[in-house]
């Protein structure tokens, strides 16, 4: 039976929950608004299968050369409809007209994030855009098992850490399987996104949600809700409470502070990424429309690539100097004491009072924040030297 020396170390994967022969590993929410797994000891068989597929007990080095491209897709109105180049829906569609399916993260009708499968081209909308919590995994480890047993071909998109989970399940090499991740910076819970939900909300029915609306540009991306009586609400990312507490790292997922996908050298076949720092690597691809990073991992996202290459904008970038500025792509984000006040009282204080408060810095903070903005600004020399 399963046991984890240290709880902050799961990643909520849901591997454990899926293989379980007996059903008795159930997924519960902390009080933080995470799932982890309980175990009903009753019904347990003591199998140990939960042991063997846990992606973190079980770690896997990857040795590859990954391939480093910045691009965008030709589509004018797919590429705004997704948060930074629009490639993710390029493969999508690939596979469905392959007569595959392709799963990935939806809003469910409460605005909850949860992993769910479409197979056709039209419902791939569903997945466009990332959205900034946990999105929850549930059956679907299971369900894509089904599909590639049946030969059909999938796509299966999240962040790293569920795709490590699901190679673990899967424990064998599916030809028809393609892996998509992202480069990813943590999830903030669940409980956290609906007291902010609600927070927006003031009553109103939501009827959409957009965390990345680029009608503001998409370094300037802002985050949008809309009600049901014709009203929104719409705010610049880096004005918006949710999004400055998510990107200062005051609610994420306790094992996205120790994260262990953090690295070039990924389990999946194709890795997307927003390309931070494209004014320093790539002036040319920088018309504030949205450019992706892209890692090429292995031979399936070579062929990946060599089927949307005609659709793409494109251009391959030394790997270490693409990542420069995007240290979400290799180390993991930093742990703040701040978190342990957030969680104590977000649901006491008006939330954007909670976060304003929290923002206040200390004298080393303001001493950090300097440091970075010189080591940035020689990051940009050095580039510029270098070209
Ligand atoms: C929580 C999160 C953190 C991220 N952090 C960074 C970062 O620090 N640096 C960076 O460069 N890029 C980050 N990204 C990735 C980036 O925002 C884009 O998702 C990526 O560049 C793909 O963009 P696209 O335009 O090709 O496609 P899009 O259409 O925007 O991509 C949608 C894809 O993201 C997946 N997705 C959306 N929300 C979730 C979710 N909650 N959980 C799992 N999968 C999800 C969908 O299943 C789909 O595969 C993050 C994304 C998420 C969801
Ligand atoms: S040991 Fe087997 S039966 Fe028990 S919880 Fe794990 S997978 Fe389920
Ligand atoms: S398999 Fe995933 S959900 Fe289960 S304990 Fe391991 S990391 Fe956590
Ligand atoms: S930061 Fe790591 S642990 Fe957290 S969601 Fe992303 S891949 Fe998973």
């Amino acid at each position: 039976m399963i046991q984890m020396s240290r709880k902050e170390d799961c990643t909520g994967c849901h591997g454990c929950y899926n293989i379980c022969p007996k059903k008795c590993i159930t997924m519960e929410f902390d009080e933080e608004g995470f799932l982890y797994p309980s175990i009903n000891i009753e019904k347990c068989i003591g199998c140990n299968l939960c042991e063997k597929v846990c992606p973190i007990i079980h770690t896997v080095e990857v040795k590859n050369e990954p391939i480093a491209v910045g691009c965008y897709n030709r589509d004018e109105k797919i590429r705004m409809e997704s948060s930074s180049g629009g490639i993710f829906t390029l493969i999508g569609e690939l596979v469905i007209n392959s007569g595959g399916v392709v799963f990935g993260a939806s809003f469910d009708e409460n605005y909850n994030v949860e992993h769910t499968y479409v197979d056709n081209i039209n419902d791939l909308s569903k997945f466009r855009g990332s959205k900034y919590v946990q999105s929850t995994i549930g059956n679907t480890y299971k369900e894509a098992k089904e599909f590639l047993e049946q030969g059909r071909k999938v796509l299966f998109t999240g962040t790293p850490c569920q795709i490590g989970g699901l190679k673990r399940y899967l424990n064998k090499d599916y030809d028809n399987l393609i892996c998509q991740d992202i480069v990813c910076h943590g999830v903030p819970s669940v409980y956290v996104w609906e007291h902010y939900k609600e927070y927006i909300s003031e009553g109103k029915n939501l009827v959409d949600v957009n965390f990345r609306n680029k009608s503001t540009g998409w370094k300037t991306y802002s985050l949008k809700f809309d009600f049901d009586d014709g009203t929104s609400y719409q705010d610049i990312g880096n004005e918006n409470s949710y999004i400055k507490g998510f990107v200062r790292n005051f609610y994420l997922r306790p094992s996205c502070y120790n994260c262990r996908y953090k690295t070039l050298h990924r389990e999946s076949d194709i890795t997307l990424a927003d390309f931070w720092g494209i004014e320093a690597n790539l002036p040319e691809f920088d018309d504030n429309k949205g450019t992706s990073l892209i890692f090429i991992n292995s031979d399936k996202g070579k062929q990946i690539f060599k089927h949307i290459e005609d659709n793409i904008v494109h251009k391959n970038i030394d790997i270490e100097k693409s990542v420069m500025f995007n240290p979400s792509a290799f180390e993991s984000s930093k742990y703040t004491k701040k978190r342990e006040y957030f969680y104590k009282k977000y649901k006491n204080i008006k939330f954007d009072s909670l976060i304003i408060d929290l923002m206040k810095k200390s004298n080393y903070e303001k001493l950090c924040e300097y440091k970075n903005s010189i080591i940035s600004k020689i990051k940009r020399l050095l580039l510029n030297k270098l070209k």
